[in-house]
């Protein structure tokens, strides 16, 4: 099931891509795995997934036993972080897509770590505007560049959760324009249900959950 979920999203990504007129290859595809056992990475990783995104440092930091000997994998924080889990996150993961303070960046950087950062970028109702000022991504961007273990690529970003892919289109294109202005090429956008139009405007990365694994699991009610 699992593989032809995943040659699905390959297709598409393909699709997408060639419609592009892009290379299929520049796009990666990050299985997203929250709420789903270990197992279930294990099988993703022998169908040839080597990116996998993951909410919760604490979730992700009980499967991580089972998940040691994946040689190449990479897993990539796409949740928020908190200040007081930096240390944890940075044992854990290879990236982290959510950063959106130099507080957050520095606290990293003492780790000593080497690390893929991404800048998340909330986009308010109106696109025009960034929950993360302009402002504010010069001080992120130069906290990274003091640190010579931290390399900060990109955006990213969740627009607000509509069945219309188009609406998400907008935010897409906002994140390429950031991406444009501030040199930083890698642009994480576009989920199972608006991953074309995410690559239509750019995204390097796609993040992907349902069209990979079907709906996630829910905690058992408790009677
Ligand atoms: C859950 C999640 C995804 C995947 O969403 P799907 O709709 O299941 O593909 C992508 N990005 C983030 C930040 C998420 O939290």
């Amino acid at each position: 099931m699992l593989r032809e979920r995943l040659d699905e999203v390959r297709e598409r990504i393909a699709q997408a891509a060639i419609q592009a007129g892009r290379k299929p290859d520049d796009i990666t595809l990050i299985a997203v795995t929250k709420k789903f056992p270990a197992a279930v990475m294990i099988q993703a990783y022998e169908l040839g997934l080597r990116f996998f995104g993951e909410n919760y440092v604490q979730e992700f930091e009980a499967k991580f036993s089972e998940l040691a000997a994946l040689a190449g994998a990479q897993f990539h924080l796409i949740g928020h972080l908190q200040s007081n889990k930096t240390k944890k996150a940075a044992e854990l993961f290879q990236g982290i897509q959510t950063v959106d303070t130099p507080k957050l960046v520095r606290r990293l950087a003492e780790t000593g770590a080497k690390l893929e950062l991404m800048i998340e970028i909330k986009l308010s109702e109106e696109h025009t505007k960034s929950g993360v000022s302009a402002d504010e991504i010069s001080r992120i961007i130069d906290a990274a560049q003091e640190s010579s273990t931290l390399s900060l690529t990109g955006f990213m970003t969740m627009p607000p959760w509509s069945d219309d892919a188009e609406l998400s289109r907008p935010y897409f294109a906002r994140l390429r324009s950031l991406s444009e202005k501030h040199g930083l090429p890698k642009l994480s956008m576009g989920m199972s249900h608006d991953l074309e139009v995410a690559i239509q405007e750019g995204a390097t990365h796609v993040r992907v959950g349902t069209a990979l694994f079907g709906p996630r699991p829910k905690p058992s009610a408790t009677q």
